[in-house]
């Protein structure tokens, strides 16, 4: 039992705790998750069934880690056998299993946040509501929010206080989206994100025989993140524990960071309530960070009124100072980063994995990736646009999800005229309606299309174009019998004219696409393997659109796993650790978001993601901020964030870069950044010759500089830029 021997004793408790219902309420890297990976492991060690334990994580990166580090106790075998995922891939697999009992094919697709938007935009088109008014996005939150606090349609209409709220807001049509929504999904025999939690609900209140079931298998559930959970999850995990009660939970309130998504902090405080006889313990020492960075994140969550007072500490070396640095736009604090790493790698042989850049907002990140490739620094970037979402991508995705589950009318309209096929708008617009008028689904009418196609006025031109395609569906759909899905997805490839379409253009934009078609190839072959060698493996394809429907948070992409440099934002760094972290953009509107600073809960909900971002680092914190940053098309001033402040200084350390004063800018518009110089520019160019550059004016870059920096020009208006490097002496 080596395992239990590097445990400290409150960690050893709770590890050994096999019975009855358990809460491990503890800061940052304190060891929860160490704590819950152990007890899975001590759990088999005591000849518990793996099948029968369930284990919920919140991201699939995270269960991965959690199974590789289980099979070094247990073994491989063992470890394979548990279920254990993220609570939506869990229950997609469960709900696959019953399907039947909801009125669903076991085949049905998954909707991710995209196309149920698509959903939404076409049921408003149909139901003549004005877009502007009703943003998809918008009515896709609200929706969502009904979706996780198990409101359904029928719920939602007999509840007058929802509907006076939504009149309130101005949204009183609403509940017709809703409903309508909801039977398109179903149509389509498709369900979204929330609905594999609100289904797995239903099939657990409906059908108790369902439940029991279940009840049975899962004898042993451990949660991570549990201050994440929203109420529909929650009461998935109190039905499926409520037979036998071992339920171990892991969290921390300080990192509850998705409240905007209905996670609900209370669920840790019903824990309590719920078992009476639960046993808490909590964890004390923090084992990930140096005291520095400890400290530092000590003081500012202190700040929050709302939560359980901890105490944390770190036992390891004091280490450096968090290094703020200032930087004058986006461009020139990229730039920043960039060397910062470059230099760590090469003087303090740092691996490229030991760091990583965390910033708020997804669309940060471009600016970063242009000054490490410029760098050729090799890095990853996390969620945002996946892999999978790219269009090309998603395109020939389209193509096989309409052979899994012909029902689905969101694939069928992406790709029935894509490569184009002479079946236009007005065509499709005839089928959707007549489908529509028939209440069936549109690849019904293809089906049975000389039956129809008189009663839709289709010429006869168009009815050979549809039969023609509707023909190679069908005929992959026959291929798919007998050959393998890699096989099959060549042919559609092919056949479908994709690969020609993309071939055909030669842009270095058309070849990435091509290549990216390749990629999805590589990881198909890669999935055929890796469920070859399952011994439950599944290789069908609607395993395989399962797996990618979910895969969100672990971008499959070239060199996975090679030495690069992290990019996320900080929701996905949680539970993450690194050595280095750069914590990039901290300027007011930033973070603190524009959107999230008008109530005292949403900035404690923003110092909750400050807390979690810090904790991530190891050895050692870069915060960064610009006093300028190019957003929405414009230059715009910028303040230092609030949580800057909120640090002590004693943990700070302010560098005042070379680089700034070197810097020139070029602009001659909005800038004020002469003013802000420490020194007078080292430069080729002075203070008194700034100009206005024109867009395409050439630039006198004096011979032998090397660069040292970014300037950003921006053309007159003031609306666009272009960034160019400058330099010192050499
Ligand atoms: P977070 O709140 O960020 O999810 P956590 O509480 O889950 O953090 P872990 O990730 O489990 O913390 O642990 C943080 C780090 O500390 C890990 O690298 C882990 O291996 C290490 N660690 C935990 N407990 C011990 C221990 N008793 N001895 C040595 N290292 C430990
Ligand atoms: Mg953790």
């Amino acid at each position: 039992m080596d395992y239990l021997k590097g445990l400290n004793e409150a960690q050893f408790e709770a590890v050994t705790t096999l019975e009855g219902p358990l809460m491990v309420l503890a800061g940052a890297g304190s060891g929860k998750t160490r704590v819950l990976t152990m007890r899975i492991a001590h759990l088999i060690t005591n000849l518990v069934d793996p099948f029968n334990i369930l284990a919920l994580t919140f991201t699939n990166k995270a269960a991965k880690e959690m199974k590789v580090r289980i099979a070094k106790v247990v073994g491989d075998s063992e470890a394979r056998s548990l279920w254990m995922g993220t609570f939506h891939s869990v229950f997609a697999r469960i709900l696959r299993s019953e399907a039947h009992y909801l009125g669903f094919p076991s085949n049905f697709t998954i909707y991710d946040s995209q196309d149920s938007l698509n959903v939404i935009r076409k049921v408003l088109k149909e139901l003549n509501i004005d877009a502007d008014l009703y943003k998809p996005k918008k009515v896709q939150a609200r929706i969502s929010n009904y979706k996780n606090n198990l409101i359904t349609v029928k719920a939602y209409f007999n509840n007058p206080e929802l509907i006076e709220a939504d009149e309130r807001a101005n949204m009183k049509q609403i509940g017709v989206i809703y409903q309508k929504y909801v039977e398109v999904c179903f149509r389509n025999g498709a369900m979204d994100f929330d609905d594999l939690l609100l289904k797995t609900n239903e099939l657990l209140t409906r059908f108790p025989e369902v439940l029991a079931k279940y009840q049975d298998r899962f004898r042993y559930i451990l949660v991570d993140e549990y201050q994440d959970t929203n109420h529909s999850q929650y009461l998935i995990v109190k039905a499926l524990a409520s037979k036998f009660e071992n339920i171990c939970v892991v969290g921390d309130d300080a990192q509850s960071i998705y409240s905007f998504r209905g996670a609900n902090i209370l669920n840790i405080l019903n824990f309590k309530k719920d078992y009476a006889d639960a046993k808490t313990v909590s964890l004390e020492q923090n084992y990930r960070s140096t005291q520095n960075i400890v400290n530092a994140s000590n003081v500012v969550i202190s700040k929050n009124v709302q939560q359980f007072k901890k105490n944390v500490f770190s036992e390891n070396e004091e280490g450096e100072k968090i290094k703020v640095y200032r930087s004058l736009s986006d461009a020139d604090e990229a730039n920043f980063v960039a060397s910062n790493i470059w230099e760590m790698h090469n003087s303090a042989q740092r691996k490229f994995t030991d760091f990583a850049i965390l910033y708020r907002t997804n669309s940060q990140t471009r600016a970063f990736e242009d000054a490490l490739r410029r760098k050729n620094i090799p890095y990853r970037v996390f969620g945002g646009l996946s892999f999978y979402q790219r269009k090309e991508v998603k395109d020939l995705i389209a193509y096989l999800r309409l052979l899994v589950n012909e029902n689905d009318s969101e694939a069928l309209t992406r790709i029935i005229n894509y490569p184009a096929r002479g079946i236009g708008e007005t065509t499709q617009n005839k089928l959707i309606v007549f489908a529509d008028s028939q209440n069936i689904p549109v690849t019904q009418v293809l089906d049975n299309l000389g039956f129809y196609a008189p009663r839709m006025s289709l010429n006869n031109g168009i009815i050979t174009k549809l039969s023609d395609f509707w023909g190679m569906i069908k005929a992959f759909q026959v291929m798919l019998k007998t050959e393998n899905v890699y096989s099959v997805t060549m042919e559609v490839a092919k056949r479908s004219g994709l690969i020609k379409f993309l071939k055909d253009d030669q842009t270095p934009e058309g070849i990435s696409r091509l290549e990216n078609v390749q990629e999805l190839m590589n990881s198909m072959q890669g999935f055929l393997e890796e469920q070859i060698q399952l011994e439950d493996g599944d290789a069908s394809l609607s395993n395989f659109l399962e797996n990618i429907a979910l895969s969100a948070d672990t971008q499959t992409d070239k060199n996975e796993d090679g030495d690069q440099v992290s990019l996320m934002t900080i929701h996905l760094s949680k539970g993450l650790e690194f050595p280095i972290v750069h914590l990039v953009g901290l300027e007011e509107n930033l973070f603190p978001s524009f959107m999230s600073s008008s109530t005292r809960e949403e900035v404690e909900e923003e110092r909750r993601l400050f807390y979690v971002a810090l904790t991530r680092a190891e050895k050692q914190a870069f915060f960064t901020y610009a006093i300028q940053r190019f957003q929405w098309g414009k230059i715009t001033d910028a303040e230092p964030s609030r949580f800057l402040s909120e640090v002590d200084a004693q943990y700070l350390e302010f560098i005042n870069p070379a680089i700034e004063s070197r810097f020139v800018n070029h602009s001659g518009i909005t800038s004020n950044i002469f003013d802000d110089l420490p020194s007078e520019p080292r430069f080729y160019k002075k203070k008194e010759e700034k100009k206005t550059i024109q867009r395409n004016e050439p630039l006198e870059v004096p011979q032998n500089l090397k660069p040292v920096a970014t300037a950003r020009i921006i053309n007159p208006s003031g609306n666009s830029s272009q960034d160019i490097e400058v330099g010192d002496k050499v």
